[in-house]
Protein backbone atom coordinates (compact mmCIF):
# COMPACT_ATOMS: atom_id res chain seq x y z
CA UNK A 1 0.00 0.00 0.00
CA UNK A 2 1.24 3.54 -0.43
CA UNK A 3 2.34 5.69 2.16
CA UNK A 4 -0.87 7.63 0.81
CA UNK A 5 -3.13 5.26 0.92
CA UNK A 6 -2.33 3.82 4.17
CA UNK A 7 -2.90 7.94 5.56
CA UNK A 8 -6.47 7.75 4.15
CA UNK A 9 -7.11 4.29 5.47
CA UNK A 10 -6.04 4.86 9.25
CA UNK A 11 -6.79 8.02 9.54
CA UNK A 12 -7.47 9.24 13.15
CA UNK A 13 -11.10 10.36 13.80
CA UNK A 14 -11.70 14.00 13.91
CA UNK A 15 -14.80 14.30 16.31
CA UNK A 16 -14.48 15.75 18.94
CA UNK A 17 -17.16 14.33 21.90
CA UNK A 18 -16.62 17.59 24.03
CA UNK A 19 -18.20 19.55 21.16
CA UNK A 20 -14.89 22.02 21.96
CA UNK A 21 -11.81 21.96 19.93
CA UNK A 22 -8.99 20.57 21.54
CA UNK A 23 -5.77 23.34 21.25
CA UNK A 24 -3.36 20.65 22.15
CA UNK A 25 -1.57 19.95 18.46
CA UNK A 26 -2.61 22.74 16.81
CA UNK A 27 0.34 24.47 14.45
CA UNK A 28 1.16 27.69 15.53
CA UNK A 29 -0.37 29.39 12.54
CA UNK A 30 -3.16 26.63 13.20
CA UNK A 31 -3.71 28.27 16.87
CA UNK A 32 -3.64 32.06 15.40
CA UNK A 33 -6.18 30.83 13.14
CA UNK A 34 -8.71 30.08 15.63
CA UNK A 35 -7.59 32.90 17.52
CA UNK A 36 -8.61 35.12 14.19
CA UNK A 37 -12.01 33.29 14.41
CA UNK A 38 -12.94 34.46 17.78
CA UNK A 39 -11.91 37.87 16.69
CA UNK A 40 -8.56 37.72 18.68
CA UNK A 41 -5.14 39.39 17.67
CA UNK A 42 -2.20 36.72 16.41
CA UNK A 43 -0.55 37.54 19.92
CA UNK A 44 -3.21 35.32 21.97
CA UNK A 45 -2.07 32.29 20.06
CA UNK A 46 1.81 33.47 21.61
CA UNK A 47 0.15 33.76 24.86
CA UNK A 48 -1.62 30.53 24.81
CA UNK A 49 1.15 28.82 22.85
CA UNK A 50 3.52 29.87 26.52
CA UNK A 51 0.54 28.82 29.07
CA UNK A 52 0.22 25.52 26.92
CA UNK A 53 3.56 24.32 25.97
CA UNK A 54 6.04 25.67 28.66
CA UNK A 55 3.68 26.04 31.36
CA UNK A 56 1.79 22.78 30.72
CA UNK A 57 -1.32 24.58 32.38
CA UNK A 58 -4.49 22.58 31.21
CA UNK A 59 -7.45 24.99 32.62
CA UNK A 60 -7.97 28.36 31.10
CA UNK A 61 -8.63 29.67 34.61
CA UNK A 62 -5.16 29.74 35.44
CA UNK A 63 -3.53 31.30 32.20
CA UNK A 64 -3.64 34.40 34.86
CA UNK A 65 -2.54 37.00 32.21
CA UNK A 66 -5.82 36.54 30.36
CA UNK A 67 -8.33 38.69 30.87
CA UNK A 68 -11.17 37.21 33.39
CA UNK A 69 -13.62 37.28 30.61
CA UNK A 70 -11.59 35.62 27.99
CA UNK A 71 -10.61 32.74 30.36
CA UNK A 72 -14.24 31.95 30.46
CA UNK A 73 -15.01 32.17 26.80
CA UNK A 74 -12.11 30.60 26.01
CA UNK A 75 -13.03 27.76 28.28
CA UNK A 76 -16.65 27.62 26.60
CA UNK A 77 -15.47 26.46 23.23
CA UNK A 78 -12.04 25.43 23.78
CA UNK A 79 -10.01 22.67 26.15
CA UNK A 80 -6.16 22.12 26.35
CA UNK A 81 -7.02 17.92 26.65
CA UNK A 82 -5.33 14.94 27.14
CA UNK A 83 -6.39 11.38 27.05
CA UNK A 84 -6.91 9.59 29.90
CA UNK A 85 -4.93 6.87 31.57
CA UNK A 86 -5.76 3.55 31.83
CA UNK A 87 -3.02 2.00 33.11
CA UNK A 88 0.21 3.56 35.25
CA UNK A 89 3.10 1.53 36.13
CA UNK A 90 6.51 1.86 37.62
CA UNK A 91 9.13 -1.13 37.58
CA UNK A 92 11.97 -2.05 39.63
CA UNK A 93 14.35 -0.16 37.69
CA UNK A 94 12.38 2.87 37.40
CA UNK A 95 10.85 2.40 33.84
CA UNK A 96 7.44 4.12 33.66
CA UNK A 97 5.04 3.05 31.34
CA UNK A 98 1.36 4.53 30.73
CA UNK A 99 -1.25 2.70 29.00
CA UNK A 100 -2.44 5.89 27.49
CA UNK A 101 -6.56 5.89 26.42
CA UNK A 102 -8.03 8.38 23.06
CA UNK A 103 -11.55 9.78 23.07
CA UNK A 104 -12.78 7.02 20.36
CA UNK A 105 -11.46 4.15 23.45
CA UNK A 106 -8.25 3.39 21.74
CA UNK A 107 -5.03 2.46 23.73
CA UNK A 108 -1.60 2.91 23.13
CA UNK A 109 1.52 3.04 25.30
CA UNK A 110 4.09 5.35 25.95
CA UNK A 111 7.21 4.85 28.49
CA UNK A 112 9.93 6.67 30.28
CA UNK A 113 12.78 5.19 30.85
CA UNK A 114 15.25 7.38 33.40
CA UNK A 115 19.10 7.24 33.53
CA UNK A 116 21.76 8.31 35.41
CA UNK A 117 22.40 11.86 33.04
CA UNK A 118 18.93 12.18 31.03
CA UNK A 119 15.67 10.62 30.75
CA UNK A 120 14.23 9.17 27.78
CA UNK A 121 10.27 9.37 26.59
CA UNK A 122 9.34 6.21 24.28
CA UNK A 123 6.07 7.31 22.31
CA UNK A 124 3.93 5.88 19.66
CA UNK A 125 3.09 6.81 16.26
CA UNK A 126 -0.23 4.00 15.82
CA UNK A 127 -2.64 2.27 17.81
CA UNK A 128 -1.29 -1.33 16.76
CA UNK A 129 0.95 -1.63 13.35
CA UNK A 130 1.22 -3.16 10.05
CA UNK A 131 4.52 -4.38 9.82
CA UNK A 132 4.15 -7.48 11.53
CA UNK A 133 8.16 -8.14 12.64
CA UNK A 134 8.25 -11.39 13.66
CA UNK A 135 9.58 -11.12 16.78
CA UNK A 136 7.70 -8.00 18.27
CA UNK A 137 5.02 -8.17 20.18
CA UNK A 138 3.32 -5.31 18.70
CA UNK A 139 3.58 -7.03 15.53
CA UNK A 140 0.98 -9.30 16.19
CA UNK A 141 -1.53 -6.65 17.09
CA UNK A 142 -3.25 -5.63 13.72
CA UNK A 143 -3.02 -2.12 13.44
CA UNK A 144 -5.83 0.14 14.02
CA UNK A 145 -5.88 3.68 13.09
CA UNK A 146 -2.59 6.59 12.91
CA UNK A 147 -2.71 8.80 16.10
CA UNK A 148 -3.18 12.33 15.27
CA UNK A 149 -0.54 15.13 15.99
CA UNK A 150 -2.51 15.94 19.36
CA UNK A 151 -2.54 12.42 20.37
CA UNK A 152 1.21 12.20 19.81
CA UNK A 153 1.92 15.78 21.30
CA UNK A 154 -0.45 14.86 24.37
CA UNK A 155 1.89 11.58 25.14
CA UNK A 156 4.63 13.95 25.76
CA UNK A 157 2.66 16.53 27.63
CA UNK A 158 1.22 13.48 29.86
CA UNK A 159 4.45 12.26 30.71
CA UNK A 160 5.48 15.71 31.51
CA UNK A 161 2.48 16.19 34.08
CA UNK A 162 2.66 12.58 35.91
CA UNK A 163 7.09 13.71 36.27
CA UNK A 164 5.99 17.22 37.58
CA UNK A 165 8.08 19.03 34.78
CA UNK A 166 6.28 21.90 34.08
CA UNK A 167 6.77 24.98 33.38
CA UNK A 168 10.00 23.51 30.78
CA UNK A 169 13.65 23.29 32.59
CA UNK A 170 16.05 24.32 30.79
CA UNK A 171 18.60 21.86 31.53
CA UNK A 172 18.53 18.52 34.31
CA UNK A 173 15.09 17.15 32.39
CA UNK A 174 13.80 13.85 33.39
CA UNK A 175 12.15 14.20 29.85
CA UNK A 176 15.73 15.05 27.43
CA UNK A 177 15.11 12.92 24.83
CA UNK A 178 12.06 11.65 22.55
CA UNK A 179 12.52 8.03 20.89
CA UNK A 180 9.90 7.44 18.25
CA UNK A 181 10.20 3.91 19.18
CA UNK A 182 6.90 2.95 21.11
CA UNK A 183 3.50 1.43 18.75
CA UNK A 184 3.37 1.73 15.32
CA UNK A 185 5.70 2.75 12.27
CA UNK A 186 6.43 6.70 12.29
CA UNK A 187 7.05 6.75 8.87
CA UNK A 188 3.61 5.34 7.55
CA UNK A 189 1.99 8.36 9.75
CA UNK A 190 4.86 10.87 8.62
CA UNK A 191 2.32 13.74 8.57
CA UNK A 192 0.86 13.56 12.24
CA UNK A 193 4.21 12.81 13.62
CA UNK A 194 5.95 16.03 11.54
CA UNK A 195 3.24 17.85 13.07
CA UNK A 196 3.77 16.80 16.21
CA UNK A 197 7.31 16.98 16.25
CA UNK A 198 7.32 19.91 14.86
CA UNK A 199 5.17 21.51 17.96
CA UNK A 200 7.33 19.37 20.62
CA UNK A 201 10.42 21.20 19.20
CA UNK A 202 9.09 24.71 19.28
CA UNK A 203 11.85 26.67 21.56
CA UNK A 204 9.33 28.26 23.57
CA UNK A 205 7.12 25.54 24.42
CA UNK A 206 7.98 22.09 25.02
CA UNK A 207 12.13 22.78 23.51
CA UNK A 208 13.35 19.21 23.10
CA UNK A 209 15.62 19.86 20.22
CA UNK A 210 16.14 17.81 17.25
CA UNK A 211 19.24 16.26 18.24
CA UNK A 212 17.42 14.76 21.22
CA UNK A 213 15.27 13.04 19.10
CA UNK A 214 15.26 9.95 17.48
CA UNK A 215 12.59 8.77 15.06
CA UNK A 216 13.14 5.05 14.33
CA UNK A 217 11.75 3.32 11.33
CA UNK A 218 11.52 -0.38 9.70
CA UNK A 219 12.53 0.81 6.13
CA UNK A 220 9.64 3.18 4.82
CA UNK A 221 12.47 4.32 2.02
CA UNK A 222 10.47 7.12 0.51
CA UNK A 223 9.71 8.74 3.25
CA UNK A 224 13.46 8.85 4.63
CA UNK A 225 15.22 11.78 2.81
CA UNK A 226 11.68 14.01 3.75
CA UNK A 227 12.09 13.03 7.40
CA UNK A 228 15.66 13.99 7.43
CA UNK A 229 14.87 17.37 5.32
CA UNK A 230 11.97 18.54 6.47
CA UNK A 231 12.43 17.53 10.35
CA UNK A 232 16.23 16.88 10.93
CA UNK A 233 15.88 14.58 13.97
CA UNK A 234 17.81 11.96 14.32
CA UNK A 235 17.06 8.70 12.44
CA UNK A 236 17.05 5.10 13.57
CA UNK A 237 17.02 1.86 11.36
CA UNK A 238 15.68 -1.25 12.95
CA UNK A 239 17.64 -3.60 10.62
CA UNK A 240 18.15 -6.83 12.02
CA UNK A 241 19.24 -8.88 9.14
CA UNK A 242 22.05 -8.85 7.54
CA UNK A 243 20.46 -10.96 4.27
CA UNK A 244 17.27 -10.16 2.10
CA UNK A 245 16.52 -13.70 2.55
CA UNK A 246 16.65 -13.49 6.45
CA UNK A 247 15.05 -9.84 6.48
CA UNK A 248 12.09 -10.78 4.34
CA UNK A 249 11.13 -13.54 6.48
CA UNK A 250 11.19 -11.56 9.76
CA UNK A 251 10.76 -7.93 9.16
CA UNK A 252 8.35 -8.37 6.04
CA UNK A 253 8.89 -4.50 4.65
CA UNK A 254 12.19 -5.63 3.48
CA UNK A 255 10.33 -7.43 0.28
CA UNK A 256 9.20 -4.29 -0.87
CA UNK A 257 12.18 -1.85 0.32
CA UNK A 258 14.94 -4.47 0.46
CA UNK A 259 18.78 -3.64 1.98
CA UNK A 260 20.50 -1.99 -0.59
CA UNK A 261 17.88 0.43 -0.96
CA UNK A 262 17.30 1.37 1.97
CA UNK A 263 21.40 1.97 2.92
CA UNK A 264 20.95 3.75 -0.03
CA UNK A 265 18.61 6.22 1.58
CA UNK A 266 20.27 5.96 4.71
CA UNK A 267 23.61 7.02 3.18
CA UNK A 268 21.44 10.29 1.44
CA UNK A 269 19.82 10.82 4.65
CA UNK A 270 20.30 15.20 5.09
CA UNK A 271 22.58 16.30 7.50
CA UNK A 272 24.28 12.85 7.95
CA UNK A 273 28.04 13.32 9.21
CA UNK A 274 30.28 11.91 11.93
CA UNK A 275 28.32 14.15 14.77
CA UNK A 276 25.20 13.25 13.57
CA UNK A 277 25.21 8.93 12.57
CA UNK A 278 22.56 7.14 12.00
CA UNK A 279 21.75 4.04 14.68
CA UNK A 280 21.20 0.66 13.01
CA UNK A 281 19.10 -1.46 16.07
CA UNK A 282 19.96 -4.86 16.14
CA UNK A 283 18.33 -7.39 17.74
CA UNK A 284 19.86 -10.23 19.10
CA UNK A 285 18.11 -13.59 18.52
CA UNK A 286 19.61 -17.00 19.26
CA UNK A 287 20.90 -18.86 16.77
CA UNK A 288 18.81 -16.59 13.93
CA UNK A 289 21.25 -13.44 13.24
CA UNK A 290 23.98 -13.69 15.87
CA UNK A 291 26.68 -15.36 14.50
CA UNK A 292 30.38 -13.84 13.75
CA UNK A 293 29.75 -13.81 10.46
CA UNK A 294 26.28 -11.89 10.93
CA UNK A 295 28.69 -9.62 12.68
CA UNK A 296 31.71 -8.97 9.88
CA UNK A 297 28.39 -8.68 6.88
CA UNK A 298 27.14 -6.16 8.88
CA UNK A 299 30.36 -4.25 9.05
CA UNK A 300 30.75 -4.61 5.27
CA UNK A 301 27.43 -3.42 4.63
CA UNK A 302 27.33 -0.04 6.96
CA UNK A 303 31.09 0.82 5.24
CA UNK A 304 30.58 4.03 4.35
CA UNK A 305 27.61 5.43 6.46
CA UNK A 306 28.33 7.52 9.66
CA UNK A 307 26.68 4.83 12.24
CA UNK A 308 26.57 3.49 15.34
CA UNK A 309 24.91 -0.29 16.26
CA UNK A 310 22.73 -0.41 18.83
CA UNK A 311 22.71 -4.58 19.55
CA UNK A 312 19.00 -5.34 21.23
CA UNK A 313 18.89 -8.30 23.49
CA UNK A 314 15.19 -9.69 22.10
CA UNK A 315 12.89 -9.23 24.88
CA UNK A 316 10.61 -12.17 25.08
CA UNK A 317 6.82 -12.02 25.15
CA UNK A 318 4.66 -15.20 25.33
CA UNK A 319 4.20 -17.00 22.66
CA UNK A 320 7.43 -15.54 20.67
CA UNK A 321 8.97 -18.07 18.47
CA UNK A 322 12.87 -16.48 19.15
CA UNK A 323 14.87 -16.40 22.10
CA UNK A 324 17.80 -14.08 23.46
CA UNK A 325 20.92 -14.70 22.46
CA UNK A 326 23.63 -15.82 24.89
CA UNK A 327 25.59 -13.10 26.53
CA UNK A 328 28.80 -14.35 25.10
CA UNK A 329 27.39 -14.29 21.73
CA UNK A 330 25.85 -10.60 22.32
CA UNK A 331 29.73 -9.96 23.33
CA UNK A 332 31.32 -11.22 20.30
CA UNK A 333 29.00 -9.64 17.90
CA UNK A 334 29.68 -6.37 19.85
CA UNK A 335 33.45 -6.79 19.88
CA UNK A 336 33.38 -7.47 15.66
CA UNK A 337 31.35 -3.94 15.16
CA UNK A 338 33.20 -2.15 17.61
CA UNK A 339 36.92 -3.07 16.52
CA UNK A 340 35.69 -1.92 13.08
CA UNK A 341 35.01 1.05 14.01
CA UNK A 342 31.49 1.63 15.61
CA UNK A 343 30.31 1.89 18.32
CA UNK A 344 28.17 -0.82 18.80
CA UNK A 345 26.65 -0.48 23.01
CA UNK A 346 24.44 -3.24 24.04
CA UNK A 347 20.96 -2.04 25.04
CA UNK A 348 19.90 -2.95 28.44
CA UNK A 349 16.49 -4.21 28.37
CA UNK A 350 14.14 -2.00 30.79
CA UNK A 351 11.17 -2.05 32.27
CA UNK A 352 10.62 -5.70 31.63
CA UNK A 353 8.78 -6.85 34.56
CA UNK A 354 6.15 -4.55 33.66
CA UNK A 355 6.48 -5.52 29.53
CA UNK A 356 7.94 -1.88 28.81
CA UNK A 357 10.75 -3.32 27.26
CA UNK A 358 11.69 -2.96 23.20
CA UNK A 359 8.90 -4.93 21.47
CA UNK A 360 6.86 -5.72 24.06
CA UNK A 361 3.96 -3.25 23.64
CA UNK A 362 1.02 -4.08 22.96
CA UNK A 363 -2.85 -2.37 23.23
CA UNK A 364 -5.66 -4.77 23.84
CA UNK A 365 -6.68 -2.03 21.06
CA UNK A 366 -8.79 -3.92 18.26
CA UNK A 367 -9.84 -3.22 14.69
CA UNK A 368 -13.47 -2.35 14.56
CA UNK A 369 -15.07 -1.65 11.30
CA UNK A 370 -14.92 1.49 10.94
CA UNK A 371 -18.46 2.46 10.00
CA UNK A 372 -19.20 1.09 13.09
CA UNK A 373 -16.50 3.45 14.65
CA UNK A 374 -17.55 6.36 13.38
CA UNK A 375 -21.27 5.67 13.87
CA UNK A 376 -20.06 4.95 17.73
CA UNK A 377 -18.16 8.30 17.45
CA UNK A 378 -21.22 10.38 15.82
CA UNK A 379 -23.57 9.32 18.67
CA UNK A 380 -21.31 10.26 21.58
CA UNK A 381 -21.01 14.21 20.54
N1 LIG B 1 8.31 0.63 13.64
C1 LIG B 1 9.48 1.36 14.06
C2 LIG B 1 9.37 1.86 15.47
C3 LIG B 1 9.38 0.79 16.55
S1 LIG B 1 10.89 0.89 17.36
C4 LIG B 1 10.70 0.50 13.85
O1 LIG B 1 10.55 -0.66 13.55
O2 LIG B 1 11.80 0.99 13.95
C5 LIG B 1 10.95 -0.50 18.34
C6 LIG B 1 12.30 -1.17 18.25
O3 LIG B 1 12.30 -2.36 19.07
C7 LIG B 1 12.59 -1.63 16.84
O4 LIG B 1 13.94 -1.57 16.56
C8 LIG B 1 12.13 -3.06 16.93
O5 LIG B 1 12.62 -3.80 15.88
C9 LIG B 1 12.66 -3.48 18.28
N2 LIG B 1 11.99 -4.66 18.80
C10 LIG B 1 10.78 -5.13 18.48
N3 LIG B 1 10.49 -6.24 19.15
C11 LIG B 1 11.55 -6.49 19.94
C12 LIG B 1 11.82 -7.50 20.92
N4 LIG B 1 10.96 -8.45 21.19
N5 LIG B 1 13.00 -7.45 21.56
C13 LIG B 1 13.86 -6.44 21.30
N6 LIG B 1 13.65 -5.47 20.42
C14 LIG B 1 12.50 -5.49 19.74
Amino acid sequence: MSTEKHAEQFAPPEVDETGRRNLVGLSREELSQAMAEIGQPAFRARQLWHWIYHRGVTDFAGMSNLSKEFRAGLAEQFVVGRPSVSVDRQSVDGTRKWLLKFRDGQEVESVHIPEEDRGTLCVSSQVGCTLTCKFCHTGTQRLVRNLSAPEIVAQVMLARDHLGEWPSPKDGRLISNIVMMGMGEPLYNYDNVAKALKIVMDNEGIAISRRRITLSTAGVVPMIERCGAELGVMLAISLHAVTDELRDRIVPINRKYPIAELLNACRNYPGLNNARRITFEYVMLKDVNDSPADARALVRLLKGIPAKVNLIPFNPWPGAPFERSTPERIAAFSDIVFNAGYASPVRTPRGEDIMAACGQLKSASVKERRSARDAALRAAV
